[in-house]
């Protein structure tokens, strides 16, 4: 478990504070999608997750080690692993193998324990094949499950990822989130800070932060259908949910807690049967 409690942030004096006594937890086996408008903090909240920046005020632990104990870095980063928007960054290796090689050959395993680990790890972003090839050779969607596997050749308990699509095309996308809810699957507790509501939408757990705090925090049935309240936060709802609140303005009655196409076709299908029934019944 990941518990925050009361932190507060600034990077600098005289700063606005960038988190205000935040308090939460994140579970494993939980996929939490972090949302919110341009600046609110959800990057500078995430880094404390993994010691990459200390809390001013409050603490946060990670399965009971504080970030702030030097002895427990290590360790804290092995159990949460994070990825930002663009891979190039995290890529050290000069090949796929021995990218992925770096995490666990630091740990001092030996060489046939990393050797099964980069194996694993490959199979389990599905870049098996790829060993030999230059990282930068790769898509960037591949790189984003380049990074992915690097994360888990360390057996992590969280992966945090913070846009990790925004550059991706459909396919590199769908790839990641497939991966995300798979990983999700095996245990893994999933923190995503993403804008994109039709991404959170996926997630067990949406938390909405504004101005440094946590505004909202639930599932996203009850907080992706608050389409007005996330217009006003400078949030794009899924655009199915907002149609389906559009129909309500106009009188066609229908659950406003929707948000995929497959399911709005159901319920409008659902509906429109029913006005037909009532049509045939009502006739002489
Ligand atoms: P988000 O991820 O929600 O877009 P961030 O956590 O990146 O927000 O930023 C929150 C606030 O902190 C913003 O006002 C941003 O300008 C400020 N900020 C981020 N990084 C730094 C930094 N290194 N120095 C000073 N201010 C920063």
């Amino acid at each position: 478990m990941i518990r925050v409690k009361n932190l507060t942030f600034l990077y600098e004096k005289n700063q606005e504070p960038v988190l205000k006594a935040i308090n939460t937890t994140l579970n494993e086996g939980e996929y939490t999608a972090i949302i919110g408008p341009n600046g609110c903090g959800k990057t500078t909240l995430v880094k404390h997750f993994n010691a990459l920046l200390p809390p001013l005020e409050g603490d946060v632990e990670v399965n009971g080690l504080n970030t702030r104990s030097k002895k427990s870095l290590l360790e804290i980063r092995r159990q949460v692993g994070m990825i930002f928007q663009n891979p190039d960054n995290q890529i050290i290796g000069m090949s796929v193998e021995e990218d992925v090689a770096f995490g666990p050959g630091n740990l001092g395993l030996p060489a046939a324990e990393v050797r099964k680990r980069v194996d694993l790890a490959l199979e389990k972003v599905g870049l098996t094949g790829f060993e030999t090839r230059a990282p930068h050779s790769l898509s960037g969607g591949e790189k984003q499950l380049l990074a992915l596997a690097g994360l888990l050749s360390m057996n992590p308990s969280y992966i945090v990822v913070d846009e990790p699509t925004s550059s991706l095309d459909p396919a590199g996308k769908e790839s990641v989130l497939a991966l995300l809810l798979q990983l999700k699957n095996q245990g893994i507790g999933i923190i995503h800070v993403t804008h994109n509501m039709e991404e959170a939408a996926i997630a067990d757990r949406v938390i909405v932060m504004n101005q440094g705090e946590i505004v909202a925090d639930g599932s996203p049935r009850n907080i992706l259908s608050r389409v007005d309240w996330l217009k006003s936060l400078n949030l794009a709802p899924p655009k199915i949910t907002e149609l389906i609140w559009e129909l309500n303005q106009a009188g066609i009655k229908l659950e406003t807690n929707i948000f995929s196409i497959k399911e709005a076709a159901e319920k409008i299908a659902a509906l429109s049967a029913s006005v037909k029934d009532s049509i045939n019944c009502n006739m002489p």
